[in-house]
């Protein structure tokens, strides 16, 4: 297996596009740790199916993250996955929303890189992969903090991507479309109010009416592109933002 003997940090790994990452990182054969918040039971379980260590750190704190990174040691991939969203017009939008989705869509990765990056130096190889967005290259109404901290994470990856260019360390991000997952299923009410629609309205004129394919991304599909790209062969897609998401961006 290709990633033996190698140590991968996913964060936000309880749910969603995270899990799937850590599913397909620990089928090559990675030693997994995954975060994130849930029900304690089945994150015991996920830790059992996966052999993976877990922290439970919340990476809106600074101070969190470093704990987290002090106990994780020296990570090989780092996948910097956890994210949240709001919907609400900007001249509406809570402040303290604002500088939580810049916190942990931004900022979070921002602490992990420069923590785990030296140790990935010196080894002379590393994967750095950020789940960005669609939303990092275009925008939709009412998301503007999740909009902006997408945007700045794809400048990020390319920046790092730069420093760490001829040091064995590749960063990218990955820009899924619309993937079936609870952060989209649980920002449907909220679309609902601000637009004045209906369930069916949002997932077929709201959602999937960007995504010419008509079909949600699946996770295991971005999974699939996370494993790809901490194999040897993917060693020189650097600072690349690639795009899995059914031609939306292609408009
Ligand atoms: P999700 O809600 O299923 O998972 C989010 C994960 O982040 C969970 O494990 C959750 O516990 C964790 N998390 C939330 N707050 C946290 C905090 N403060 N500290 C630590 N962990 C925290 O969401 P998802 O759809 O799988 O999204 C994962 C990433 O993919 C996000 O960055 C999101 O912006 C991005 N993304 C999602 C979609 C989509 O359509 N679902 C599309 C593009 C990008």
């Amino acid at each position: 297996m290709s990633l033996s003997g190698k140590t991968a940090l996913i964060t936000g790994s309880t749910s969603g596009i995270g899990l799937a990452i850590a599913r397909a990182l620990a089928a090559d054969g990675a030693k997994v740790i995954l975060n994130g918040f849930g029900d304690s039971i089945e994150i015991d379980r996920l830790r059992t199916e996966l052999g993976a260590g877990y922290s439970a750190a919340d990476l809106t704190k600074v101070d969190a993250i470093e704990a987290m990174m002090a106990e994780a040691g020296e990570v090989d991939i780092l996948v910097n996955n956890a994210g949240m969203q709001h919907v609400a017009p900007v001249d509406q939008f809570p402040v303290d929303k604002w500088n939580l989705i810049l916190a942990l869509n931004l900022s979070a990765a921002f602490h992990t890189i420069r923590l785990a990056l030296p140790g990935m130096k010196k080894k002379g190889w590393g994967r750095i992969i950020n789940t960005a967005s669609a939303h990092s290259l275009v925008a939709s109404p009412n998301k503007s903090a999740y909009v902006a901290a997408k945007h700045g994470i794809a400048g990020l990856t390319k920046t790092v991507a730069l420093e760490a260019a001829t040091s064995g360390v590749t960063v990218n991000c990955i820009s899924p479309g619309y993937v079936w997952t609870p952060l989209v299923e649980n920002q449907i009410p909220d679309t609902m109010k601000a637009r004045g629609l209906t369930r069916e309205q949002v997932m077929n004129d709201v959602l999937l009416a960007a995504q010419p394919t008509k079909q949600f991304v699946t996770v295991d599909q971005v999974g699939a592109l996370a494993a790809f790209l901490c194999r040897d062969e993917a060693s020189a897609i650097t600072g690349a933002n690639l795009s899995m998401d059914g031609g939306w961006t292609a408009q």
